[in-house]
């Protein structure tokens, strides 16, 4: 569209205030990534054709993995810009240190939320001594331009508010539902919840309908509006909701994932988000220098080298591919 259009074109799915879409069930395929040697992760966002969910931008889902004999989680030191990360697990336990000093160990349903604003760096790894499984999810919210040179920082919450309904328990780790809310800090209108659901559950969600959604299975046998949706998938439902049906044949693990459709153009590559090819360059010569992202205290390894630019500039992508 260029600028000389006079009649304002409905996006559609635009932002709150002005929904146009009808909600829609499109499926996410996991692609598998390898992290290092040992991980192996499951991918659901970027996605072909979807690259976003609210501010959400990025989604791995991995294990359950049996560590017993392994060193299992180890991410060497590495940057992060004009994002979010949330670390969420079901089972095991990881130890965050980043470069504002924090050192925490994350546990099964507390939140681990690092903001990156302009720049941060951190490691991540399983304890010396830890649990025999490992199952988790870890995901990115993108910051809107106002607040992407924030100051970086963590917040670990371990006592999220829990709402629940037969057969359902569902703890808030951004944003509120049903009347319950997170203590985490948020930069758009967003909402991430974990459903845990027992077998036999058949209940309905409150949805906002000028948010989009998707819902992630970790585990167990659950249909949403419908659709079975199987472990490390994730189904894109669209705006336009007010409610969503769910179904568990098992006790089943899901989570919620929405948010106010993201309207600003981002350029994504390896751990940063900025707006141009530019502010990609700046980070990762920044990073390769060791300046602006700190350092990492206590990690027995060195740091991960940023990976050589493409050949091809970046480009600015919206939500959708
Ligand atoms: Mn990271």
């Amino acid at each position: 569209m260029s600028n000389l259009d006079r009649e304002a074109v409905p996006s559609p799915c635009g932002g709150r205030g002005f929904v146009v879409a009808e909600p829609v069930r499109e499926l996410l395929s996991p692609r598998s990534v390898k992290l290092g040697e040992a991980t192996e992760v499951r991918r659901l966002l970027p996605n072909l054709g979807r690259r976003m969910v609210g501010a959400w931008c990025f989604v791995d889902h991995y294990g359950p993995d049996d560590i017993a004999e392994e060193p299992g989680m180890q991410v060497p030191p590495h940057p992060h810009m004009g994002l979010q990360t949330v670390s969420w697990l079901h089972e095991g336990e990881v130890l965050h240190r980043d470069s504002t000093g924090s050192l925490q160990t994350i546990r099964p349903r507390e939140l681990g939320l690092m903001t990156s604003g302009r720049a941060i760096s951190h490691s991540e790894e399983s304890p010396k001594a830890h649990a025999r499984f490992l199952h988790g999810a870890q995901l990115w919210v993108a910051l809107p331009d106002a607040h992407r040179h924030t100051e970086p920082h963590f917040e670990h919450h371990a006592d999220l508010p829990v709402v629940t309904a037969p057969g359902l328990s569902a703890t808030l780790l951004l944003g509120a539902l049903d009347g319950a809310a997170s203590p985490g800090t948020t930069y758009t209108p967003i909402v991430g919840a974990d459903l845990a659901l027992a077998q036999g559950a058949d209940v309905r969600l409150p949805l906002e309908p000028d948010f989009e959604y998707a819902v992630l299975s970790m585990s167990g046998e659950a249909h949403v509006d419908g659709v079975p949706v199987l472990p490390g998938s994730m189904l894109y439902l669209g705006c336009g909701r007010t409610e969503l049906p769910l179904r568990a044949a098992s006790d089943a693990g899901l989570m919620l994932l929405g948010g106010e459709p993201f309207e600003e153009e981002l350029v994504m590559w390896w751990n940063f988000i900025g707006r141009s090819q530019q502010d990609i360059e700046q980070a990762r010569t920044d990073w390769m220098t060791g300046t602006r992202f700190g350092e990492v205290k206590g990690y027995d390894g060195g740091p991960l080298p940023a990976p050589e630019l493409p050949p091809v500039p970046l480009k600015a992508r919206g939500r959708v591919r």
